[in-house]
């Protein structure tokens, strides 16, 4: 029969809000620690930029700037039963709307299913521990937190214990930074995307812009509104060495394929094929670490269980489960260059069920076996170890169907992966205009067909 747990949730991002969801439909007990006064995670802009240290270190706020536009079309965008739609009443019906529109969809859908009074605003989990039943109290995991006093100072720890714990605390706020040799005799100055917010401060300035996912291709043009020159680097896979500067439509914007080698005392950049640069700014658009600096010491159960290791988080069964503190402890989140909010939902409808006993999950061994099999093969496929939780290597959407499957739903609808397939080629060709031109309005009839099953 059916059990139910108290379970803690780490976090009220999108993530969070849907396993918090997810787990009381299961008829579970969550109670969801978040940090910040209010819901939405990463999609809570804070217009102040990180002065104090711009690469970023340690800044707990979101990454968004201020221009940022979704990169997928808001059809796909939302969960399965809460269709990001615009009503009549919308502040901005776009279809790849700016950032504030996608915080006014999380807050409806956390007003919607009734979740704000399960969420403890301003509490952080400092940290995470099994909790062993010796008789002096409950078996299952402490759970330690520091709540925001009145006065705006921390708090002391309390403690708590829970049958479970759903880790959703994100992954978009511990930047990563480019290694430059001799970067620290350079005159110029570093700045990490996670602190950038709008193009103003680099007015006449040289920029070099380090990465080109989609926030350096966002940012390299919002500065090239400004800028005297911007300089893009990334990588060309193969050979990184090869250098080529493409023209981008921009008179003062060039795409160069080739990495920065090191840096010079005179203000110079040095690509690997030594040419230069001379540059003001060094804007790393390099990506983000996991990072769960809850989850125990070296001594701890917990350490031992799960670890990063070059951004790979592991063991984790599917992306979600540590083999060996399965099912008790789960990870929400955790995968990228996919439809997010979907995935999220569907990994919390399964962790959901396993925690009630109504879905299984295969022996530990087992599931150790599946991990060492999918490890075997990223090797094999020449595939970087940082790459473990990309969902864009491989068989598209196999995942996503995968755990669709588990929670007895059918596979992902087939115009959520058109859209997915057509913005990700529209974006490659209309790098500039792909949120206001596209090619696959015929797939949204079915999508609106899909919305009108769910009365919300
Ligand atoms: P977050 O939104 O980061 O939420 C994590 C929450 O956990 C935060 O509220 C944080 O305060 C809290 N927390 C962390 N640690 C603790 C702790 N110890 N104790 C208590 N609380 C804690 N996705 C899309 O679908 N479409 C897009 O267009 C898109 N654009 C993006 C643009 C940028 C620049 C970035 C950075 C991401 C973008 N994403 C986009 C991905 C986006 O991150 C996800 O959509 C989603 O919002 C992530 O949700 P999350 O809940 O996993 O993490």
């Amino acid at each position: 029969m059916p059990s139910c747990s108290r379970v803690a949730v780490i976090g009220a991002g999108a993530a969070g809000l849907a396993a918090a969801r997810e787990l009381r439909r299961e008829g579970h007990a969550p109670v969801v620690f978040e940090r910040a006064a209010a819901v939405g995670g990463t999609w809570r802009y804070d217009a102040a930029e990180d002065a104090a240290d711009p690469l970023g270190a340690g800044g707990a706020h979101s990454s968004l700037y201020a221009s940022l536009r979704t990169n997928l079309p808001r059809e796909s965008m939302g969960f399965l039963d809460f269709p990001f739609v615009a009503g009549r009443s919308s502040a901005d019906p776009r279809r790849f709307p700016g950032h504030p529109e996608v915080l006014r969809y999380l807050e409806a859908f956390a007003r919607r299913f009734d979740l704000l009074g399960l969420v403890r605003f301003e509490t952080e989990v400092v940290s995470v521990r099994r909790s062993r039943d010796d008789g002096a109290g409950a078996a299952g995991w402490r759970v330690s937190y520091r709540s925001r006093r009145p006065d705006g100072a921390g708090g002391e720890p309390e403690e708590e214990v829970f049958d479970a714990v759903v880790v959703c605390n994100g992954h978009f706020t511990e930047p990563r930074v480019a290694a430059i040799a001799g970067v620290h005799c350079w005159p110029g100055k570093q700045m990490h995307s996670h602190s950038y917010r709008v193009p103003d401060p680099f007015r006449g300035q040289v920029v070099m812009v380090i990465g080109y996912q989609p926030s350096g291709m966002d940012i390299s043009r919002d500065i090239a509104g400004v800028a005297k020159e911007v300089h893009v680097a990334m990588r060309s896979e193969p050979p990184y060495q090869m250098h080529t500067t493409t023209a981008t439509g921009h008179a003062n914007l060039w795409l160069h394929s080739c990495t920065i080698e090191r840096a010079e005392e005179d203000g110079s950049l040095v690509f690997q094929d030594g040419s230069k640069i001379k540059a003001d700014v060094v804007l790393h658009c390099t990506g983000y670490k996991y990072n769960f600096p809850f989850l125990g010491d070296s001594d701890d159960e917990l350490a031992g269980a799960i670890s990063v290791d070059d951004n790979r988080v592991g063991p984790l069964y599917k992306h979600v489960f540590p083999p060996m503190l399965a099912p008790h402890v789960s990870f929400i989140g955790l995968p990228f260059r996919t439809i997010p909010f979907l995935v999220f939902q569907l990994q919390s409808k399964w962790v959901a069920g396993v925690l009630s006993g109504r879905l299984e999950l295969p022996s530990q061994e087992a599931m150790m076996r599946d991990v060492d099999a999918f490890y075997s093969d990223m090797e094999a496929r020449g595939c970087a170890k940082r790459r473990t939780h990309d969902l864009g290597q491989g068989n598209p959407f196999e995942y996503e169907d995968w755990v669709a499957e588990q929670c007895g739903l059918g596979r992902m609808e087939g115009w959520r992966k058109g859209m997915f397939v057509a913005t990700c080629k529209n974006l490659a060709d209309r790098p500039d205009s792909y949120r206001d031109e596209w090619d696959d309005d015929h797939l949204l009839p079915q999508a609106h067909q899909d919305f009108r099953k769910h009365s919300y």
